[in-house]
């Protein structure tokens, strides 16, 4: 169905070829299941991410003082994805950005039986249709924040101008709003600035 994705992984990698495009996060149904139900379908059916993928052929040092020709891809992913803020339960985007290489090899065996100094670059079992769209999405679900979160809730925005009229920036934080250790220290680290003025 998605021919296009469809590529001899060792040929693509041996040639150094190089290909790129957008996919529909639609396209991409694990990514679909990620995304807060509030967002509408509209929102889904817009959001695209770009991706890049580039075939390499090197010579590898091994253990036993030989060299090897070995294959590798290098893909990138980036682009925006709803997800659910953990802090304030609103929908959000965040900016997604992945870029990995990978060592090809011809079976899962050989995933297994590397030495673990070439642990740094993952190992990717090729195939002569290999399905790039799923590897994309792999790296995208690799991508997602472990708790989704922004940067500033709006809620927060809110509470501080309601609440200050006009002096929000001195308005201290919602006490209900139990800050993360990060931001507790993050505060710390803010007042010496605060006795300052
Ligand atoms: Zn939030």
């Amino acid at each position: 169905m998605m021919s296009e994705y469809v590529v001899d992984l060792f040929e693509f990698a041996r040639t150094g070829r190089v290909a790129e495009g957008d996919v529909r996060l639609t396209a991409l149904p694990r990514m679909l299941t990620e995304v807060p139900a509030e967002v509408a379908e509209a929102a889904r059916a817009e959001q695209v991410f770009h991706w890049r993928v580039e075939g390499a052929e090197r010579k590898v040092p091994r253990a036993d003082g030989k060299e090897s020709i070995e294959q590798f891809i290098t893909l990138a992913v980036t682009g925006p994805m709803w997800l659910e803020c953990q802090r304030c339960m609103k929908p959000y985007q965040e900016p997604l950005v992945s870029e990995t290489t990978f060592e090809i090899v011809h079976d899962e065996a050989a995933a297994e039986n590397r030495p673990l100094d070439e642990d740094e670059l993952e190992a990717l079992v090729g195939s002569k249709q290999f399905d790039l769209l799923s590897l994309i999405e792999e790296e995208l679900l690799l991508a997602l924040p472990i708790v989704p979160k922004h940067t500033v809730c709006p809620a927060v925005h809110d509470s501080l101008a309601t609440g200050s009229d006009g002096l929000t920036e001195s308005v201290p934080e919602p006490e209900e709003d139990k800050p993360s250790p990060f931001a507790a220290l993050a505060a710390l680290k803010r007042s010496p600035d605060k006795d300052g003025k």
